[in-house]
């Protein structure tokens, strides 16, 4: 976003070996420590982060081919995109709608990023992380993440504890894409073949282009953290009253089944819907033209500025619709 104060210490670490002693550095030191991936996600206060921050730069991509499958490990500090255009070059399947995601590797299990009916748990294999209390090595498999909606261990009952150093993907070798959302749906309907992987990543990308979530140079829509605001998961009676509450307004609130008994809700209808327009303003910040839910640096916005906004959106969502919106980026040093 552009935003925020500086951090007192910087270190960018490109092995294993370099993590556990910037981890060491930080506990002698008795630093607060800020785990920094792609810095994609993040709004940042504006007195800064007061202690060290550690950028995990660990790159590499190792391929491993078996019977079923394809085994990808890679470095935590890839940049995501690169490896979702790796995966697809190599005629893989399984990541291909999470194109164009900016931020690194090892951010993907923590909030466990998803788009277009794909999200990370379903390809991720394990997990290696430096556990910050003990400095040793661990091994997460996939159950062990814990991973939900946009939620794992890491962002939960465990939040801050890891620094994820790689994770292992396993990928389907010739796998056929997965066109399930109506805006892909809607980019390929009239074609009489199914769209390849390389087609479905670029439709991915064109999509998020349209809507700001594509990092493009020069673009202020993109000066963003993504969508600000986590999609609701309501229970069946919560997502009751708030179809109630649409109903007695003439509307119908766009909802998808979620987990057992719940059901997930547009935040960004939401937000639309409570008198917050695309290119809605409010000082420095703002909302972005191109999507309701990505909060905007329109140019010189503080992060306080950014948080009245979240604020003023909370409000007067809960107040109109009862539901409470969550903020998805994290928030460091507030
Ligand atoms: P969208 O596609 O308009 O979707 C809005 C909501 O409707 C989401 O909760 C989405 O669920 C749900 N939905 C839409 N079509 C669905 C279907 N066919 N089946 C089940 N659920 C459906 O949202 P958007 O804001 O433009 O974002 C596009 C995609 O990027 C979405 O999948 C969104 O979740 C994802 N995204 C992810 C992150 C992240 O991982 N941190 C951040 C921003 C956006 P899902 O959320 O389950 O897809």
């Amino acid at each position: 976003m552009q935003v925020g104060g500086l951090g007192r210490y910087f270190i960018e670490a490109a092995s294993l070996e370099e993590v556990i002693q910037a981890w060491e550095f930080a506990r002698s030191k008795q630093l607060p420590l800020f785990v920094l991936g792609g810095g994609s996600n993040l709004l940042v206060a504006d007195s800064g982060w007061p202690g060290m921050v550690l950028k995990v730069a660990i790159p590499g991509i190792k391929e491993t081919p078996r019977p079923d499958d394809v085994l990808f490990e890679a470095g935590a500090g890839e940049q995501w995109d690169r490896f979702v255009s790796h995966a697809v070059i190599v005629g893989c399947a399984g990541v291909e709608c999470l194109s164009g995601i900016p931020g690194s590797v090892g951010g993907t299990p923590v909030q466990n990023v998803g788009a277009y009916g794909q999200e990370v748990s379903q390809t991720i294999e394990s997990v290696r992380a430096v556990d910050r209390e003990r400095g040793k090595i661990c091994d997460f498999s996939r159950t062990e993440c814990e991973f939900g909606y946009r939620s794992s261990r890491f962002n939960g009952r465990e939040r801050d504890r890891y620094i994820v150093v790689q994770v292992s993907f396993a990928l389907r070798k010739n796998g056929v894409p997965r066109v399930e959302y109506a805006d892909l749906q809607r980019y390929f309907s009239g074609r009489s073949t199914p769209p390849t992987l390389a087609e479905t990543r670029e439709a991915v990308r064109h999509i998020r282009a349209r809507k700001g979530m594509l990092l493009i140079p020069g673009d202020s829509d993109c000066r963003s953290a993504g969508s600000f605001f986590k999609n609701p998961v309501l229970s069946d009676s919560e997502f009751g009253e708030l179809a109630a509450r649409a109903t007695a307004r003439g509307l119908e609130i766009p909802s998808y089944p979620g987990l057992a008994a719940q059901r997930k809700v547009s935040a960004a209808w939401l937000v639309e819907h409570s008198g917050f327009s695309k290119g809605y303003r409010q000082g420095h910040a703002g909302i972005s033209s191109k999507h309701a839910l990505a909060l905007v640096n329109l140019g010189g916005a503080s992060a306080s500025e950014v948080i009245a906004l979240k604020d003023e959106i909370q409000r007067r969502v809960e107040e109109l619709w009862g539901v409470r919106l969550q903020p998805e980026p994290v928030l460091v040093g507030f």
